[in-house]
């Protein structure tokens, strides 16, 4: 890859530019292998608060889903669903106050 400040050709591992040492993309984003290992905790987290806390589910499953852009799709399928299951819920709640 290359520097988005100098131009300069860069190993793909970088974090820094060791010309200019302005920070490349790597410095942001969770290594590959790391990120399967790691799962997608978020979305599942999102998943189970969303029946309790919606507030919760709507945070947490729309960072799973951030995250599961970045993970091959793992952990979508929850995000989603704890997206929908946290706005169901959040009427559910507000008719019970109404
Ligand atoms: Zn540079």
């Amino acid at each position: 890859m290359y520097c988005k400040n100098c131009g300069a050709n860069l190993d793909n591992q970088a974090v820094v530019c060791p010309y200019c040492g302005v920070a490349t993309d790597n410095l942001y984003a969770v290594p590959v292998e790391e990120a399967k290992k790691e799962g997608n905790g978020m979305a599942l987290a999102g998943f189970i608060c969303s029946f309790f806390v919606p507030l919760l589910g709507w945070i947490f499953g729309g960072i799973g889903l951030s995250r599961a852009k970045k993970r091959e799709g793992k952990g979508k399928g929850f995000s989603i669903a704890a997206l929908v299951i946290a706005s169901v819920m959040f009427f559910v709640y507000l008719g019970q106050y109404v």
